[in-house]
């Protein structure tokens, strides 16, 4: 089964692998391979799933919440996020403004069919929008209980500090950060980080499979594997692109012997890896099929000794992000 960590300085436990369902809800996958998903992931022990009112054009809040129908409500923790730079149409329908929180939440509870979330993220930095009035706002969404804890999603170091402080005065938990972070993308290890442990934010990191790199499927020079993200016009393959240089799929190939040495299989080296950051409450993994969740999910727990952190690292080189 799956351990739990305490979200920040909160006392909500989540599970340390959460499920996500970016790209591949109501988009990637059909909806019975995305309640097969969220089946996998609650038969394996995890309890906290992660969607936003961006994905799918808000199609993969409703399939999260139709999947997870029937479930006691109190046995699952439920995290989305408000406000992403691009797309929606009228001046008010974005940003982090009084206005759109209080929209927005609405219309992701009504979508998961649930009262409240556990945890509401900003998923972006809104530079247009005063930090005060977007901290009173969340502290209005905490306040009418339609939302638990607040985190955002890929601020700085200083935007989290100043976010917290923010918090604390307004009477609200600020309590997690939610980066991109695997063995290829280490830029929070410098800054944010180093914060959020300073001031008792926790991170919840998006990514760790480097959205499938890390399984090794990528061989340098092959064909891409048919069905996976890369081959995916609907979005995926613009995003995985980053990943898909020879130097770096040469490089992570390398990793295979550490895998073994553990027992491990690739992706599960690539979850447990993030997961020895202390300051990681919890990794999110995507899967578009179940049996990728039933093997991601076997991370939890996993110690990688020291030692082999270190030939991690000499192993990819400078083709890891800092
Ligand atoms: P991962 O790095 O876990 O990538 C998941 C993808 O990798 C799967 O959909 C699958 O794609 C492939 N994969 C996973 N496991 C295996 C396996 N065992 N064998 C082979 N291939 C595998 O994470 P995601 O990129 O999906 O992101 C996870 C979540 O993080 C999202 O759902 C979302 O909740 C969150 N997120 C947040 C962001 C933010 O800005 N806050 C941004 C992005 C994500 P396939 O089979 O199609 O190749």
């Amino acid at each position: 089964m799956v351990n739990y960590r305490y979200l920040g300085s909160s006392g909500l436990k989540i599970s340390e692998i959460t499920y996500g369902n970016w790209l591949t809800h109501g988009s990637q996958v059909e909806n019975d391979t995305a309640t097969a998903c969220v089946h996998a992931a609650l038969d394996a022990g995890i309890s906290t799933f992660d969607t936003a009112d961006v994905y799918a054009n808000t199609v993969a809040e409703q399939v999260l919440g139709d999947a997870l129908k029937g479930q006691r409500r109190a046995s699952l923790e439920i995290l989305t996020k408000v406000y992403w730079p691009t797309g929606p149409k009228g001046p008010n329908d974005s940003g982090l403004s009084r206005k759109h929180i209080r929209e927005s939440i609405d219309g992701s509870l009504q979508r998961l069919g649930t009262d409240y979330v556990d945890l509401y993220q900003a998923h972006r930095y809104d530079t247009e929008t005063p930090l005060e009035e977007t901290m009173q706002a969340f502290a209005d969404v905490v306040r009418q209980g339609k939302a638990l804890y607040i985190g955002v999603s890929e601020w700085t170091a200083d935007q989290i500090r100043a976010g917290r402080a923010l918090a604390d005065d307004l009477g609200f938990q600020l309590v997690s950060s939610q980066p991109q972070y695997s063995m290829l993308w280490r830029v929070i290890e410098g800054e944010v980080v180093p914060a959020s442990t300073e001031v008792g934010v926790s991170q919840i990191v998006w990514s760790p499979v480097a959205q499938g790199v890390l399984s090794g499927k990528y061989a340098p020079g092959a064909e891409l594997p048919a069905g996976s993200r890369a081959t995916d016009d609907k979005g995926g393959a613009t995003f995985i692109k980053r990943f898909l240089r020879d130097d770096v799929l040469e490089r992570v190939q390398g990793l295979r012997p550490v895998a073994e040495e553990l027992g491990l299989t690739m992706p599960q080296l690539a979850v447990a890896w993030v997961l020895q950051n202390p300051n990681v409450a919890s990794a999110i993994i995507g899967a578009s099929r179940p049996e990728q969740v039933e093997e991601n999910v076997k991370a939890s727990g996993v110690t990688i000794p020291a030692e082999l952190m270190t030939r991690i690292d000499d192993v990819l080189g400078d083709v890891v992000e800092r």
